[in-house]
């Protein structure tokens, strides 16, 4: 039957739990109808199973699949299509005058490419493509996490306020030159329904089409305390009620966001959104790079996962988490990428080893404990299976649960040596990358195999994507060169209106 798999590896990691998890040697795991039904050494359920196909060797390494807990679901991310990455705000205008690549393809690539690395989940926080009316877009990126195999926990993007400056849109307009304020305001202009009044019965739809396909989780997405009026929050909990789905929104990303939090709400912002009823083990915050102390213990309180996204945070300038106090105090920690990776290649891999690299400090331990490569491991698997709300266990292998696992080719990984005495977890987050990853199983259903997608062909997909954005409507061009009119002023705003921007770091990487 077809439905029945055996998978085998030299080291079984069936989770990262403890301080230095060991691998099984020599295990495997027996997968019938998508779901794993048995763990045990590899040659007696090889023995008990003698009609079913065996997959592995080994010379791999067997670990639940990766779960990429923070994404926009684009394979060919800003920079690639003209945006230089820059601070935060000053990009994100430019950013709204991005080609807009078709939401199908650009996600059908993303998820292909982070499956090469082993993911297997992802959080795609999504912004609905400008040339398409809101919910046709997040119809298509459904439809492309479906056909790539992957699971996903799907949060709408949702604003109601504040497109280019921390406040009042016709306010920083009118101060603007007449004639590029109309061009702005006609960019802005959107063809949808208003979103507080239509966010609502569009979830009440995606969700009547998404009940039943075990491998999708609805989330409320709205985008952030900044952009979202106090009446779009209270539908946002409305909606996490009535269709009993948790949420993920970006949270404190950038130093201007902390400053403007310590301005507009009275404890901060993670008190804020808990007045709106949005915390809990459910929901989760993008980024958390400014999460004070207070921030941090509510978000410990109430089981809030923050989901760090540590390459996105360095090109976008916008610092260094606190992840070691978050991990200290107990904060669920879950790891993504927010389509804006060291290479621009999903490949989670860098991302871990990126992640453990970035919060030893110089200072020994104990005044510096840095998160240990199981800490990471964890955030990576366990953790994001938290935050993507799923009722199935995500992130680790058990008996019962779901069959998403990952097999690494050991071999190339200890290439050209590595004493047999060195920890296992350690080696993989020091050396492993989309490389090394041979065979991707999930839902039960080998997705990688070889390092190749199954029943996919990344390249045509991007041959496609080439197309589209060498071959742009004409309406973009009118949309990047309103933006670049008032890039300035959009500058200047927040030099001015946030001059006192936190000076007290949380890490001190390199202080005399
Ligand atoms: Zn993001």
């Amino acid at each position: 039957m077809t439905s029945r798999l055996v998978v085998r590896a030299g080291h079984l990691f069936t989770d990262f739990g403890g301080d230095d998890p060991a691998p099984r040697a020599d295990a495997a795991v027996l997968i019938e109808h998508g779901v794993v039904s048995a763990i045990g050494p590899a040659e007696d359920l090889i023995a008990a199973n003698p009609d079913v196909r065996v997959i592995g060797d080994r010379h791999h390494v067997m670990i639940p699949g990766l779960i990429n807990a923070h994404s926009h679901g684009r394979g060919i991310d800003g920079f690639r299509l003209g945006v230089a990455d820059d601070w935060l705000e000053a990009w994100i205008p430019d950013y709204m005058a991005l080609p807009p690549l078709d939401p199908y393809l650009d996600t059908l690539l993303a998820d292909l490419m982070a499956l090469r690395a082993g993911v297997t989940t992802v959080i795609h926080s999504a912004y609905p493509r400008a040339t398409l009316p809101a919910e046709e877009s997040h119809r298509r990126a459904l439809r492309a996490h479906l056909d790539a195999g992957v699971r996903v926990a799907y949060a709408p993007n949702v604003q109601d306020r504040y497109e280019l400056v921390y406040r009042d849109t016709e306010g920083f307009l009118r101060e603007l030159d007449s004639d590029a304020a109309g061009e702005v305001k006609a960019v802005l202009a959107t063809d949808g329904e208003d979103p507080v009044s239509g966010y609502a019965a569009m979830m009440a739809r995606l969700a009547a089409d998404t009940v039943g396909h075990d491998r999708v989780r609805l989330l409320a997405g709205p985008e952030g305390p900044e952009w979202c009026s106090e009446a779009l929050l209270t539908v946002c909990g409305a909606v996490m009620r009535d269709l009993d789905i948790g949420l993920h929104t970006h949270l404190l990303e950038s130093p201007i966001q902390y400053a403007f939090a310590a301005q507009n709400f009275e404890n901060g912002a993670v008190a804020y959104l808990d007045g709106f009823g949005l915390l809990g083990p459910r929901s989760s915050f993008a980024h958390g790079t400014w999460l004070d102390g207070e921030d941090r213990a509510r978000c410990a309180g109430t089981g809030t996962s923050v989901v760090h996204n540590p390459s996105s945070n360095l090109r976008l300038r916008n610092g260094v988490a606190p992840v070691a106090a978050m991990l200290e105090e107990g904060v669920p920690l879950a790891l993504g990428m927010d389509s804006t990776t060291l290479d621009s290649d999903e490949d989670m891999w860098r991302e871990i080893r990126l992640a453990h690299l970035l919060h030893g400090q110089p200072r020994p331990e104990p005044w510096a404990p840095r998160p240990s490569p199981a800490d990471i491991l964890r955030a990576a698997t366990t953790g994001g299976g938290a935050a993507s709300t799923f009722t199935v266990p995500l992130g680790r292998l058990v008996e019962g649960g779901p069959a998403d696992l990952v097999l690494v080719d050991w071999a190339s990984v200890s290439d050209p040596l590595m004493v047999p005495a060195a920890p296992t977890a350690a080696t993989l987050v020091q050396f492993t990358s989309a490389r090394h990853v041979d065979t991707v199983v999930v839902d039960g259903t080998v997705r990688l195999s070889d390092g190749k997608p199954v029943g996919h062909d990344p390249a045509a997909i991007a041959a496609e994507l080439r197309g589209l954005a060498s071959n742009p409507p004409p309406d973009v061009a009118r949309r990047a060169r309103a933006m670049a009119r008032i890039n300035d002023a959009v500058r200047r705003d927040f030099e001015t209106r946030f001059a006192d921007l936190p000076t007290e770091p949380f890490y001190v990487p390199n202080a005399r």
